[in-house]
């Protein structure tokens, strides 16, 4: 069986480098005589991979050393929790609703204190990012939380707001695909499964000087403080994943780094949705300045036609191309992992089925 061009909005595609990688390694990790799932994530092998990790994710991404970088468990959506209980000093937080996921956050951050939702474009089906010129901001706001990549609706900031209290973004699907400035958030989080490793792991990045200001609710374990004073190593973290993550950072690495796959996805986005612009049958449902350039979501404005071309992409190994159910229609998500000739294949096809259809 050859391997697909998988489409999946996450879990998503890994680079296959990583994955013959982690084969290689599977049964005896270097010359340890173990698997990498099989040690203790206290000795010094392990520590060895973990600390190789944070320290090409903070080349990658230029973290200087007045953040934190960790790794913890629960996924992006545990942090819709632990991002309140660990920031709302004045219980006091203005949310950016952009999005399913936004709109979960926020949602969450209510069993905390004030939320306010000062953008949204729930009422437009998410298909824009608002005008920040119109926010007004709560003077006290203890952070202000965005979601720089709306996954199911493809969308993307391309600009960010200027706020008085820290910034907190959920990177989870754009994270590592565009250079980012990150002096100026104060938290960056993201859920693995989308440009990372497997899902349940959670990566954060965090201002060291907002932590130790957690709720006396807090558990324990969702305490960034705690988490940092333990290298990420409270309990027993996700090793599995941790090393995954790894092979995805060095494998980034080897090939240019961030900037450069930042340029091979912009070059698969435009294929493709330059592909959407001039197609007789296609249409791109995101509004142009906004695109994802890692969610591409697009419908043929006949919900048949989208099944139809969905199961005769999937016959060609080209999967998982349905939309998200909330929104239906087609979505195709072009990580990092996914190489140029993915996207080539799936345009390629594309033509084909609309020169069938008309
Ligand atoms: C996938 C995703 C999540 C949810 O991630 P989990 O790891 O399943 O919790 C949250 N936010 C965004 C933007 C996502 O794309």
């Amino acid at each position: 069986m050859e391997r697909v061009y998988n489409f999946s909005p996450g879990p998503s595609q890994l680079a296959l480098p990583v994955l013959e990688q982690a084969k290689k390694d599977l049964l005896c990790y270097g010359e340890t005589g173990m698997s990498v799932m099989e040690m203790s994530h206290r000795s010094k092998m392990y520590t060895d991979i973990y600390d190789k990790a944070v320290a090409d994710l903070r080349d990658l991404m230029n973290i200087p050393d007045t953040y934190d970088v960790l790794f913890l468990q629960g996924g992006a959506t545990q942090q819709f929790s632990a991002v309140p209980l660990n920031l709302m000093v004045n219980r006091k937080a203005d949310y950016l609703d952009t999005g399913n996921f936004a709109h979960l956050a926020a949602e969450e951050a209510k069993r905390y204190g004030e939320v306010n939702v000062v953008a949204s474009s729930r009422e437009d089906t998410y298909t824009y990012i608002p005008d920040f010129s119109k926010i007004s901001w709560t003077e006290d706001a203890d952070y202000v939380h965005i979601t720089q990549n709306n996954t199911i609706y493809g969308t993307r900031y391309t600009s960010l707001p200027e706020t008085n209290a820290p910034l907190v973004c959920d990177a989870s699907s754009m994270i590592l695909s565009e250079t980012m400035d990150v002096t100026r958030y104060g938290a960056i989080y993201a859920g693995a499964q989308k440009n990372i490793g497997p899902s349940g792991l959670c990566v954060l990045i965090v201002r060291k000087d907002l932590l130790g200001h957690a709720m006396d609710v807090c558990p324990k374990l969702l305490n960034w403080e705690v988490q940092a004073k333990a290298g990420s190593m409270y309990n027993t973290p996700n090793t599995w994943g941790i090393y995954i993550a790894g092979l995805t950072f060095a494998w980034l690495k080897s090939i240019g780094g961030v900037e450069a796959i930042e340029k091979v996805n912009i070059e698969k986005a435009s294929l493709l949705y330059d592909f959407l612009d001039g197609s007789k049958l296609f249409k791109a449902t995101a509004q142009k300045e906004y695109r994802s350039r890692m969610n591409v979501t697009f419908v043929t404005g006949n919900p048949d036609s989208d099944a139809a071309f969905v199961k005769a992409a999937a016959a060609e190994g080209l999967v998982n191309l349905k939309g998200h159910r909330s929104v239906g229609g087609m979505r195709a998500s072009i990580y990092n992992a996914m190489p140029l000739e993915g996207v080539q294949k799936l345009v390629a096809f594309m033509k084909k089925f609309e020169a069938a259809q008309l």
